[in-house]
């Protein structure tokens, strides 16, 4: 069993042994409710560190008001077995007041990367992102950081914080892991009823042909988009609240020609369940 904690001053105590000895240590944040995205995340840090934790915590920062942060599913249950069968070290799970015993009036913001896509509809969100990071970078000083693909823009406003900000880690992206039907898989899925479940690949799906058509020679950033959004359009079951092309590094909308390497970035509501996914071109 994977030993847990919920304590900082618990979760600095188990670090300084491995560290010690000359080990690695590497951290994989989480907001819990573990499925197979996550322990791909476990799977990479085990394969590179060789001391692993894993934090669980459902950060409030980085919910707006109205969104799902009291309904956010916590497995602590299972989430344990995942950081078991994955060969977790640690697994650092603070209550709120171990992170926020006082009001929090220290913030850190990654302007640009964070204005468009998620950041245009969930304003304040990558602030609560970066800072609930920066906390638990500072709180067990890992050597490497692990996040998914499937947050791209919080990957890059991540990389581009701890480059900002000289913070002594390196950040590891991973591949997004998908159901066999292509969804990228994340712990809001478990929204979905039967039939929600059968339309969330239209955003997959219209990703895909976006890529298709840049890999093909379509150059013109607009005329992919329009096309994305026409084969969206054609799916009643879904509410796309954004499907934009923008550069790899600092996700800014491409508005002429696609020159350099892009990601495709889409977020839609299925019934009340948002769902974002991307893919590079
Ligand atoms: P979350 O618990 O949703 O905050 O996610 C924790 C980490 O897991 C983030 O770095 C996510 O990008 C990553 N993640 C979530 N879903 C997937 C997935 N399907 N494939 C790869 N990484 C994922």
């Amino acid at each position: 069993m994977t030993l847990v904690v919920h304590t900082i001053s618990e979760a600095r105590q188990q670090v300084v042994l491995p560290r010690r000895s000359g080990g690695t240590i590497g951290l994989v944040p989480t907001m819990g409710a573990l499925h197979a995205g996550h322990a791909r995340l476990i799977e990479a840090a085990r394969a590179e560190s060789d001391f692993v934790v894993v934090s669980i915590f459902v950060n409030p920062l980085q919910f707006g008001p109205g969104e799902d942060f009291s309904r956010y599913p916590r497995t602590m249950t299972s989430d344990l077995e995942v950081c078991t069968n994955q060969g977790a070290d640690l697994v650092f799970a603070p209550p709120m007041e171990a992170l926020y015993p006082t009001d929090q009036l220290t913030f850190v913001d990654v302007t640009r990367i964070s204005d468009r896509l998620c950041g245009q509809f969930r304003p304040g969100h990558f602030r609560g992102v970066a800072t609930v990071v920066s906390k638990l970078l500072n709180v067990l000083q890992p050597d490497r950081a692990y996040f998914g693909e499937k947050d791209y823009q919080q990957l890059a406003a991540i990389r581009r914080m701890v480059s900002d900000l000289n913070m002594p880690v390196f950040i590891a992206g991973v591949p997004t892991v998908r159901e066999p039907d292509g969804l990228a898989i994340s712990s809001r899925n478990r929204y979905l009823d039967n039939s929600q479940r059968q339309v969330a690949t239209t955003l997959y799906r219209g990703l895909l042909y976006a890529q298709e058509l840049i890999r093909t020679g379509e150059k013109h950033s607009a005329l992919v988009r329009e096309r994305a959004m026409e084969y969206l359009r054609q799916e009643p079951g879904i509410r796309v609240e954004y499907f934009d092309i923008v550069d790899a590094d600092e996700i800014q909308p491409i508005t002429g020609i696609i020159s350099s390497p892009v990601r495709i970035a889409g977020a839609i509501w299925v019934g009340n369940t948002r769902l974002i996914d991307n893919l590079p071109a």
